[in-house]
């Protein structure tokens, strides 16, 4: 590993001088293999990018089914027969869990829809990774878990406050479409706190059922901010933190 990574306080915990490899923030195995070019990269402890990886290696294996974006189909046929290979429980879970719900697109018509048996919280739990990540990599900001919240939320696509959020004043912005638009994400950070940031972010055009009563969305939300501010920890204690289930399409 070169001299840029080794070293380094790690991006996720922010433990100093903990850093052994260079993560990608957003995993190249989302992505097909001609369109892994400039992805960014950061320190990462081993202990975070083990944990970090497992979520990854979970996720790029169920959320293909999910995926709406063209490559997700090529990822079907191409890349996941190996994975599922390699993974027969997960391969078992997934064909014995599909099931029929009902759903309602952004308060479209109710339609029978195709669920498959999902782990919400850890892609939740990725987008937070990805969102302390992505704050280093575009702004050079760390977000230590002892004195900053990261929390990452699927909102229906018709609630329009994350957006109004995102669409606030913001002293540096940023907006990006990776791996042909597999990866796509924005984010916006306030003058001040520097740590009070928000990030849209969305995989292969995956679309997940809400817990709200069939409303489907298509993006996370992740907020960050200061623990000691009221505003963070308020909007923090409202969110849905609603567990997604992916509506596998065609
Ligand atoms: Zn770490």
């Amino acid at each position: 590993m070169s001299k840029k990574y080794k070293g380094k306080t790690c991006v996720y915990c922010c433990t100093p001088n903990a850093s052994q490899t260079a993560d990608h923030v957003i995993a190249r195995q989302f992505l097909l293999e001609r369109r892994r070019d400039n992805l960014p990269k950061v320190p990462a402890c081993l202990a975070c990018n083990n944990e970090k990886s497992a979520l990854e290696h979970y996720l790029a294996t169920v959320l293909p089914f999910g995926g709406t974006h063209p490559d997700a189909g090529e990822t079907l046929q191409s890349m996941l027969p190996g994975r599922l290979e390699k993974n027969r429980k997960l391969h078992l879970q997934l064909a014995q869990g599909m099931e029929q719900r009902y759903s309602s697109p952004a308060g479209a018509p109710w339609v029978p829809t195709l669920t498959l048996p999902f782990d919400g919280a850890s892609l939740t739990k990725l987008y937070e990774f990805i969102a302390r990540g992505l704050a280093f990599a575009h702004w050079n900001l760390l977000l230590p878990p002892e004195t900053c919240l990261v929390r990452a939320t699927f909102i229906r696509d018709d609630m329009p406050m994350f957006q109004q959020l995102l669409e606030r004043n913001a002293n540096r912005r940023v907006q990006i479409a990776l791996g042909n638009g597999v990866f796509v994400y924005e984010g916006a950070q306030a003058a001040q706190p520097p740590e009070l940031t928000i990030w849209k972010m969305s995989l292969a055009g995956a679309q997940f059922l809400t817990d709200q009563a069939g409303q489907t969305a298509t993006a996370a939300y992740v907020l960050t901010g200061p623990r000691g501010m009221r505003a963070a920890v308020d909007i923090v204690r409202i969110l849905d933190r609603g567990v997604p289930s992916p509506v596998p399409q065609g």
